[in-house]
């Protein structure tokens, strides 16, 4: 099942990624995480198509995309 994985050490929480994806699947977290940032989550695989838009958005490359 397609599905993406987000760099934690990589995210500065900028959301544009969270633009990128036409399922909305991405969105930014309320809380920070351990480097104080509000970082992109990706809301589960379901309808995700890999489509690896999301990641070619992404000026950090923190997303990775999976395919299969
Ligand atoms: S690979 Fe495509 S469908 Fe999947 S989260 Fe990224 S932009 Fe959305
Ligand atoms: S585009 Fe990249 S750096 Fe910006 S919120 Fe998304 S994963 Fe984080």
């Amino acid at each position: 099942m397609p599905h993406i994985l987000i760099d934690e050490t990589r995210c500065k929480g900028c959301g544009l990624c969270t633009i990128a994806c036409p399922k909305k699947l991405v969105s930014l977290s309320d809380t920070p995480n351990s480097l104080g940032v509000a970082m992109a989550v990706f809301s589960g695989p379901e309808k995700c198509t890999g489509c690896s838009l999301c990641a070619e958005m992404c000026p950090d490359v923190a997303i990775s995309v999976f395919k299969e």
